[in-house]
């Protein structure tokens, strides 16, 4: 097995609500001194939850399997230091649900994962290395079910002490590398999926494309999109990085609030979270929001809010499915080619997403979720498992 991700961030956008009574009455009986725990696993159909404690490092892991019918679940670990265990168990729960989807709708023969570390994750290296080497005896454990990454607050260092007591990790230094470019490419071809269905037409020369964050994706995402003829409108609170845009790509460059107004044919988050908000749909004038960036809907309903203004939106989680996929890489051993030819067939699930929403009436959020349970749903019962999705 070969190795190394970002994996870049499962989608934690609050899932549909499901169908609570129906849900409720698959959940054991709650124990009053149990924190729910069996409650909530059923209320998002998780597999298992694992807790794992080693006194001599203080380690503190929580290890969560959302789904397996497509395969082992992969997702990050995250280290942070949570206000208390349930707050670690709810966003474990979250972020490894999310993992399940992803995997799924980019076509990958993963499941979904995810595993927090509780603790203050400014650690020095001497305590890193107990504490992740005592995480890798936990992933360990789990016999090849789970496979790790680096995520918010670890890194490709911390995975090599994990690689110590577990083959069940990607991201190691050396391996995959960056996904940025793989994660770009698929990008601009959602870009090109979002213009084919909106205009008839993927040729994207000519369209203004409005890149909100020219780092490590948006460096990348301005450069295939200016190869591919478009004209470019950036913004990052890094003067340096519009600099360098506005030199190699031509790029307009304009302050941080201004981006969301501006008057272009697309929007392309590529910064930050929560940028489609009551604030920011007032004034965003795009005919498409397609970018890379995780987490871009505030809330559902302002996915909600696109759909009503006809705005088409490619789903985040499907759009920046490239760096999944470059560390799917990793395990597949696939060359950088195959992954880009991977990360390509983005174009044809946007916009097979958008002729679901379209037909089904419905925001191209949902029909993103629904697209990944049909393929969840698929493996189950070809595999005879039971329906958990
Ligand atoms: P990065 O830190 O390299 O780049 C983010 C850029 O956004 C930086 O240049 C930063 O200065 C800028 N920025 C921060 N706040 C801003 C603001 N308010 N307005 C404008 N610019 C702002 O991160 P990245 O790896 O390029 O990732 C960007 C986004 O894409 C993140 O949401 C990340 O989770 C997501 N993503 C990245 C990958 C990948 O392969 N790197 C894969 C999937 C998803």
């Amino acid at each position: 097995m070969k190795r190394k991700v970002s994996t870049h961030k499962a989608p934690v956008r609050k899932p549909a609500a499901p169908a609570a009574a129906a849900r409720r009455s698959v959940a054991p009986a709650s124990n009053p001194h149990s924190a729910d725990v069996f409650e909530q696993l059923a209320v998002h159909r998780h597999e298992q939850v694992s807790y794992w404690y080693d006194p001599q490092s203080g380690y503190r892991g929580v290890i969560a399997i959302h789904n397996t019918a497509l395969g082992p679940a992969l997702g990050g670990t995250r280290f942070w230091d949570y206000v208390s265990d349930a707050e670690a168990l709810n966003d474990v729960l979250r972020l490894s649900r999310g993992m399940t989807y992803k995997s799924a709708v980019a076509g990958l023969n993963l499941g979904g994962g995810k595993s927090v570390i509780i603790g203050d994750p400014s650690v020095d290296n001497k305590e890193r290395e107990g504490i992740f080497r005592a995480h890798g005896r936990h992933v360990e454990s789990l016999a090849g079910r789970y496979i790790t990454a680096e995520d918010v607050n670890t890194s490709p260092r911390d995975m090599e002490w994990v690689f110590a007591e577990t083959k069940q990790v990607v991201g190691l230094q050396g391996r995959s590398g960056d996904p940025s470019p793989v994660t770009a490419y698929g990008t601009l071809r959602a870009t090109q999926a979002c213009a084919k269905f909106l205009w008839g037409s993927d040729d994207i020369g000519g369209r203004t494309v409005a890149v909100q964050g020219v780092g490590h994706v948006g460096y990348h995402v301005c450069k295939l999109l200016h190869e591919a003829g478009a004209q470019l409108i950036v913004s990052d609170v890094a003067a340096e990085r519009t600099k360098r845009a506005a030199e190699e790509f031509g790029a307009k460059v304009v302050s941080r609030d201004a981006i969301y107004g501006v008057r272009a044919d697309v929007f392309a988050p590529c910064a930050l979270g929560a940028v489609i908000n009551d604030d920011t749909l007032k004034v965003l004038r795009a005919a498409i929001v397609c970018g890379a960036a995780n987490n871009q809907l505030a809330e559902e309903r302002h996915g909600d809010a696109l759909q009503r203004r006809g705005i088409v939106y490619a789903p985040d989680y499907v759009t920046n499915a490239g760096g999944l996929i470059n560390v799917n890489a990793e395990i597949e051993d696939w060359s950088l080619e195959q992954s880009h030819r991977k990360a390509g067939e983005i174009y044809d699930t946007v916009l097979r997403v958008l002729e679901i929403a379209r037909e089904q009436g419905i925001p191209s959020y949902r029909a993103a979720d629904r697209l990944a349970e049909q393929r969840v749903k698929e493996a189950e019962r070809s595999r005879g498992l039971p329906h958990r999705i």
